[in-house]
């Protein structure tokens, strides 16, 4: 994977080489790269080299690799792909001082791939389809489902916005943790922010186990104000014995 990601590199810059120039003319035309989905009809070749990309689209930034300066390398990318399944380092915020317990439980069971994906299921032989119950395209795995979902970067940006986080373009839980914690200097500013990202992990699970029983999408505002409602109950639960401006900074982001 990380050495068929120097092909997706290549194709995101547009190197001036006969097959680049090819692939573009004949598959992806004036389509975005990062969009581009390759037709049913293309080799098999092609198709991983799309497959690599949507799995690697979320270590670029501007068409560069990283932070958006970089080159890409095989090596780059393996050590960014073993972030991405191992090294996530959940436990720094899974159980953080005020997370509601049952989420942190949840979080714990995702970081650990615990939870039963079918994903999980397919590869147990207990069921044939692995299509995502939320966004339709991906697959339903703990990979997918809190890194690269549509649903769960939705839900994800609008509770960075409630937190007044910056919101980069391809936010998902793996790039946001760090800046979760390094946006704000106060411990217990840290813990609401630690608190709600359990609730996001917990409640995109539970969104997805609605879809599964009920065969209905919860749209992905409901799951924020589900969200909301139970950090800020939390909070209020525990804030008394706060410095006010703490208090006073939280009080706002709930009105
Ligand atoms: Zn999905």
């Amino acid at each position: 994977m990380a050495a068929v990601g120097k092909f997706v590199w290549q194709v995101a810059q547009k190197e001036d080489v006969l097959w680049i120039k090819w692939i573009h003319s004949v598959y992806i035309k004036d389509q975005g790269w990062w969009e581009y989905k390759a037709p049913a009809s293309a080799s098999w070749i092609w198709k991983g080299v799309c497959k690599a990309k949507d799995i690697l689209k979320d270590g670029y930034h501007n068409n560069n690799w990283g932070n958006g300066s970089k080159k890409y390398t095989a090596k780059e990318g393996y050590n960014w792909l073993k972030g991405q399944y191992a090294t996530v380092g959940w436990h720094h915020w899974v159980w953080s001082g005020i997370n509601v317990p049952k989420h942190a439980f949840i979080s714990w069971m995702v970081a650990l791939r615990k939870v039963k994906t079918k994903e999980r299921l397919k590869a147990a032989g207990v069921c044939q389809d692995e299509a995502c119950l939320l966004c339709i395209t991906g697959t339903d795995s703990c990979m997918h489902l809190f890194f690269r979902c549509y649903f769960s970067r939705t839900v994800c940006s609008s509770i960075m916005n409630w937190l007044q986080i910056h919101v980069g373009q391809q936010e998902c839980l793996y790039s946001t943790w760090k800046k979760w914690g390094r946006k704000y200097r106060s411990k217990k500013q840290q813990q609401v922010c630690y608190c709600a990202l359990d609730a996001i992990v917990y409640h995109i699970w539970r969104a997805r186990n609605h879809s599964l029983w009920e065969g209905v999408v919860l749209s992905p505002d409901r799951v924020v104000q589900s969200i909301k409602q139970e950090v800020i109950g939390r909070v209020n639960w525990v804030m008394q014995t706060w410095p006010d401006d703490v208090k006073t900074w939280f009080n706002n982001l709930s009105t």
